[in-house]
């Protein structure tokens, strides 16, 4: 059966999760410029959301995210323009004429977010001093913004340590993007939306670490029941997914630390 159209996008609900949650960062760290010690129980909160949603605070929450995802929106915005058009045409016929190997490059590229992780990881706790240095982060930041005008969330797919970190956490959740073939038409359509570049239209149960669960593919997909977002063989409705990431986030740092000890200037 065709989707129906019509009420709010579930597209538009992640973006206003995004913003809002961007918004609250900016203004809790201008208030409480908070200690590194009180960032650790947000990241705790996020490993229990992880392991029973899998990496919802990355395509839901992570400001982030919805920074770069704003770089490529005016990168997309600008490729539009009447004198630049012609160009962006003849970019994105290159990419699809090379897709194939662009497609391995990205697949190994996306390593080098583990490297980073491990960096960060022996860095806070084993080197010491100066060595903390042996990565050119300056140099590294400016590659990331730059392949963030050209390429869908290449600070998620190729550097974000945490990320790295959640997609290893999520190999345990229970929650996926669920395609059923007896219901699918095979028009690609997920594949292509997929900011993550995994191969959904392929991809039985998408189990990947890369995957950020923001629902795009679920969105795109023309067909009422060819793919769902599960936990097991539960249908979790798109609608409500990011409501309950937000809300398990917000009582997890209740939990851990209880509101006094988050908004207190450590
Ligand atoms: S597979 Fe679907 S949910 Fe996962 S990153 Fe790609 S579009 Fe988002
Ligand atoms: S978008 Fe839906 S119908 Fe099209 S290939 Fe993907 S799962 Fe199948």
């Amino acid at each position: 059966m065709k989707k129906s159209k019509g009420g709010i996008s579930a597209g538009l609900l992640r973006q206003v999760s995004q913003l809002s949650f961007l918004a609250f960062a900016v203004v809790y760290f201008i208030t409480y410029r908070p200690s590194p010690k009180v960032l650790l129980l947000p990241i705790l909160a996020v490993m229990v959301i992880t392991v029973i949603f899998r990496t919802g605070f990355c395509g839901w929450l992570c400001p982030l995210g919805t920074i770069f995802d704003l770089f490529r929106k005016i990168s997309k915005t600008i490729g539009n323009l009447p004198l630049i058009k012609p160009l962006n045409r003849r970019y994105r016929k290159w990419i699809r004429g090379n897709r194939s190997w662009l497609n391995t490059v990205d697949k190994y590229a996306k390593f080098f977010k583990y490297v980073f992780l491990i960096w960060m990881v022996s860095a806070a706790f084993l080197i010491e001093g100066d060595q903390h240095d042996s990565l050119n982060l300056p140099l590294i930041f400016a590659i990331v913004i730059i392949a963030s005008f050209l390429i869908d969330r290449a600070w998620c797919r190729y550097g974000c340590p945490l990320g790295a970190l959640l997609g290893i956490v999520s190999k345990l959740s229970p929650t996926s993007v669920t395609r059923y073939e007896a219901s699918c038409i095979n028009c690609n359509l997920c594949t292509k939306a997929c900011p993550l570049n995994i191969d959904v239209a392929n991809e039985r149960r998408v189990t990947s670490k890369d995957c950020n669960t923001c629902l795009e593919c679920i969105n795109i997909c023309p067909v009422d029941e060819a793919l769902k977002l599960t936990i097991r063989k539960t249908q979790i409705p798109r609608y409500i997914y990011g409501l309950i990431v937000v809300i398990l986030f917000i009582a997890g740092l209740a939990i851990v630390a209880g509101p006094g000890q988050i908004f207190a200037n450590l």
